[in-house]
């Protein structure tokens, strides 16, 4: 693309990553331009950000939001803005199962995707993969991890890694002993030590469940079998995660733990 304006489409703007896809995007207003902008629930918020950013399309699931003001966007689906010709690249920021069809819709239209959802590729990796390679759309991820393992492998053959070494920080739980954990409350789990996210992936953080399904994500992301993909335990979240090399050497990309790292790259 070149030094022209990439024309962005942010899915779940109102979340944790969509919110800090926007503060990127004013730093770097003179490069990307918002022409889109979806939420779930909070009304409000998206209200704000249409004022702000004024995208030609939005959408809303909450039952209670109805058409935008005079002037505003024009409704479209989710799918459709994935879709749509005036998009150049989708953000993929909305939690949990709800982002599959979006992201298929994107994929198969052959988009750049700015993939901070996981649960997709858990659900449907081979099927989306698939797809990206007969669209040609690229998928980009934004997970912190994957994003890693991408800028260790910038600049290296497909056959030159041997392992994808995973970090995890271990949650709010690690070095708790069973007694311990059968008192936990929920509010506990949602006090991660190094990151501040949505509720489901925090809470997936503390259960280590989200480590389970970044391995997952990175089969399917790095085209990478599972006995080559391993976790380490590295509880200050400063190197986001390593590729390991035929020859022994290992790479790894580090950086204080904050998204909008792996959101601008
Ligand atoms: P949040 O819960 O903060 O935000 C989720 C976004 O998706 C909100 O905009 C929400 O809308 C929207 N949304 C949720 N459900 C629906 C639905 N059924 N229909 C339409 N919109 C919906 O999540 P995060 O930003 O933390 O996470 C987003 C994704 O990125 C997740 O898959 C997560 O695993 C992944 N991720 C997040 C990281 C982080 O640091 N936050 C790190 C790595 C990956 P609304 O709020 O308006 O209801
Ligand atoms: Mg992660």
């Amino acid at each position: 693309m070149g030094d022209s304006v990439k024309r962005l489409a942010v899915l779940g703007s109102t979340g944790s990553i969509g919110r800090q896809t926007l503060q990127v995007v004013r730093r770097l207003s003179s490069r990307f331009r918002v022409v889109a902008l979806t939420a779930g629930r909070n009304s409000a918020l998206l209200a704000e950000q249409i004022t702000e950013f004024r995208p030609r399309y939005a959408h809303c699931t909450a039952e209670d939001a109805g058409r935008f003001a005079a002037g505003g966007p024009k409704v479209l689906s989710p799918e459709e803005i994935a879709s749509h010709d005036d998009v150049d690249c989708v953000v993929i920021a909305v939690s949990g199962n709800a982002a599959l069809a979006a992201t298929l819709a994107a994929v198969r239209a052959g988009k750049e995707v700015a993939l901070a959802n996981k649960e997709a590729l858990v659900m449907a990796g081979e099927l989306i993969t698939g797809e990206a390679k007969r669209s040609g759309a690229r998928i980009l991820p934004i997970d912190s991890e994957h994003s890693a393992i991408w800028q260790c492998l910038v600049g290296e053959p497909q056959s030159a890694s041997a392992r994808i070494i995973l970090t995890a920080s271990g949650g709010p739980f690690r070095g708790y002993s069973p007694e311990q954990l059968a008192a936990v409350t929920a509010t506990e789990a949602l006090a991660h030590p190094s990151w501040r996210m949505g509720p489901k992936v925090t809470i997936d953080s503390a259960t280590l469940m989200n480590k389970g399904l970044e391995v997952i994500e990175a089969r399917w992301l790095f085209d990478m079998p599972f006995d080559r993909i391993e976790v380490v335990i590295h509880p200050q979240s400063v190197i986001h995660s390593m590729v390991e090399f035929a020859d022994g050497s290992v790479k790894a990309q580090l950086s204080s733990p904050d998204m909008r790292l792996p959101i601008q790259y």
